[in-house]
């Protein structure tokens, strides 16, 4: 897997693909089409990688972006972005992937359109519907991915332990050690 999907649903993994937008070059998964087309195979939207180009990228990135600000604006409670609202919603009305049953198991015909469609539902779905008070947003300062955080009391912290939970976990620890040494040296000196 190229790809991380700790977000719960699409409607939060997709934008998660520009990872870690809080520092001042985040990172971009969806670096190449194939990188793209990989994305909904590995998201579970279809059976195997969508055939992708360019274009399909740009476009791609362009929903994500829109697909973003909707996130960010439901969970601020703000109005949403009227352009990127139109856009997410155009996309909601096209076609989806069709499955399909076959004596190999089940087949997904799609196109990079039809998986950007599906995402696009799933943003209408997810944002109207009940996950929202739970979305929250990984504890490290650095990472920006947001999740719906479905476990017991909501004390959920990290998109996932590796890298984001192990990295904040291992900086308190180091500056426990180093408040320790302090106090040590203090009593000794
Ligand atoms: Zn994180």
């Amino acid at each position: 897997m190229r790809h991380a999907f700790p977000g719960g649903t699409p409607a939060l993994d997709f934008p998660g693909t520009l990872r870690f937008r809080h520092r001042t070059e985040p990172r971009e998964d969806l670096d190449s089409p194939e990188s793209l087309g990989a994305w909904f195979r590995e998201a579970g939207i279809t059976v195997d990688d969508v055939p992708a180009g360019p274009d399909d990228l740009r476009e791609a990135l362009t929903l994500r972006e829109a697909v973003h600000r909707l996130v960010r604006a439901a969970m601020a409670g703000e109005e949403y972005d009227r352009d990127a609202l139109a856009l997410v919603n155009a996309y909601a009305r096209k076609p989806t992937p069709v499955p399909q049953l076959t004596p190999g198991g089940r087949q997904v015909e799609a196109t990079v359109g039809q998986g950007l469609a599906y995402v696009a539902r799933d943003v209408v779905v997810t944002l109207s519907g009940p996950d929202v008070p739970l979305f929250k947003e990984c504890g490290n300062p650095e990472c920006s991915q947001i999740f719906v955080d479905r476990s017991r009391g909501a004390r959920r912290e990290w998109c996932a332990m590796d890298p984001c939970g192990n990295k904040i976990k291992a900086a308190a620890y180091r500056a426990r050690k180093r408040a320790n040494g302090l106090l040590t040296a203090r009593r000794s000196g």
